[in-house]
């Protein structure tokens, strides 16, 4: 039989670690050491961390691992943008991508092995599901990324200051593990990250929206993408279970228990001839009266198992200013990263899918499997080809 996995210490919020170390009869202060020589120093071998005592060191060396994922490929982009691909522990890959911006550096991190929910424009859902990322594996995508860019020098800045749970999979269906890598990014003693610069982005999975508050103040992106239930239970199946007007009350109930003013941000992908209407976005104002929020536009990104297309300019600016012509305020994501296949919606990692989804889609269109091989991550660079 096989040895029970030992406790990853990576991978522990402060107040888990706190209990975890209680449990082996030390003071609670002794967490904040271990968070910040893993967390803000980048040391990951247990015998370097030299004001913890030799003797809780070696039982901490026994009783559990200090252990982060796999780095298989760094891409660069024209744009300045970078992916890194993960190897997880289930053997799937997954993808994270830094934003570099004037004034801040924006962190897209996954958090499962493709995604169960299937919504019609979205690549990390053609690939199904594998498996939830761990905690560790989670938090490792920051702690990889100060650890390539310098993050841990002293002295020097962090290169995050933001982090959008944006990459593959569904943050909502791995509550545990996103909620203790969420508190460890905002944790003083670890990242430090305002909350308000640490985004949870959803499709709407509304009771883990009602039992977020007791977890979390994180902020909330809601991705909507359609203003009523039946173009939206179209494009995302997971409506038909959690209608918009649930949703709504969901995201309400979690600012309002937030003790300073924030807002949600709605998420909406434009489509080309499906939701870029002028009229979507008339019903879009009138629905969204009942909720103070920012609108996010982002231009579909196209990707090779998708017919769908992105709107024009124009179509995208006219739909832009009937929202805020009626007071929203309003930002269209430009489109960065498209050139190594890690904009919005077009992270695919390597996953072993277990609901044998893109089995069946590659079965309806096998012509375009050889395209879809593509999308895998080692051959990602070939998309320069397929550039807009
Ligand atoms: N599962 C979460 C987070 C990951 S998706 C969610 O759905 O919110 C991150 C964002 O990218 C979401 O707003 C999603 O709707 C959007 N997106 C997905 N596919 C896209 C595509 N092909 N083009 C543009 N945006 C896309
Ligand atoms: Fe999953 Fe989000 Fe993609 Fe929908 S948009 S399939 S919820 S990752």
């Amino acid at each position: 039989m096989a040895a029970a996995a030992k406790p990853n210490l990576a991978g522990m919020s402060l107040q888990k670690l706190e209990a975890f170390l209680a449990e082996l009869g030390e003071k609670p202060f002794r967490a904040r050491q271990l968070m910040k020589w893993i967390h803000q120093r980048g040391v990951i071998d247990i015998n370097a961390m030299t004001d913890i005592s030799k003797s809780l060191r070696e039982k901490l060396k026994l009783v559990a691992e200090l252990k982060l994922p796999t780095i298989v490929e760094e891409i660069s982009s024209e744009d300045g943008s970078r992916k890194w691909i993960l190897e997880v522990a289930s053997g799937s890959r997954v993808e994270m991508v830094f934003i570099p911006e004037a004034g801040r550096g924006t962190l897209c991190i996954s958090s499962q092995a493709g995604c169960s929910l299937d919504c019609s424009f979205c690549a990390t859902g053609k690939q199904g599901f594998n498996s939830n990322l761990s905690a560790a594996e989670i938090i490792g995508q920051l702690y990889w990324v100060n650890q390539k860019l310098g993050g841990f020098k002293e002295k020097t800045e962090r290169p995050v200051s933001n982090v959008v749970m944006m990459g593959m999979g569904e943050p909502l269906l791995n509550f545990d593990n996103v909620i203790d890598a969420v508190n460890i990014m905002m944790e003083d003693c670890a990242y430090g990250l305002s909350k308000r610069k640490v985004t949870i982005s959803t499709s709407g999975v509304v009771p883990a929206i009602d039992k977020l508050k007791d977890y979390t103040d994180a902020s909330l992106a809601i991705s909507l993408h359609a203003p009523n239930d039946d173009l939206r239970s179209k494009i995302m199946p997971i409506n038909k279970k959690y209608p918009i007007s649930e949703l709504i009350r969901a995201v309400k109930g979690y600012m309002a228990s937030l003790p300073d003013k924030r807002v949600p941000v709605i998420e909406y992908t434009l489509i080309a001839g499906i939701n870029d209407h002028r009229q979507h976005a008339r019903d879009l104002t009138d629905l969204l009266v009942q909720l103070p929020c920012k609108i996010n536009l982002i231009p579909f990104n196209p990707f090779s198992l998708s017919d769908y297309r992105r709107p024009s300019n124009a179509s995208i600016s006219n739909f832009r200013k009937i929202l805020q012509d009626a007071g929203y305020t309003v930002t269209v994501r430009t489109t960065r990263a498209y050139d190594i296949g890690a904009a919005c919606g077009q992270l695919t990692g390597t996953v072993q899918d277990r609901t044998r989804r893109s089995d069946r889609i590659r079965l309806k269109s096998p012509a375009v499997d050889k395209k879809a091989k593509m999308q895998d991550s080692t051959a990602i660079l070939a998309q320069l080809a397929d550039r807009i």
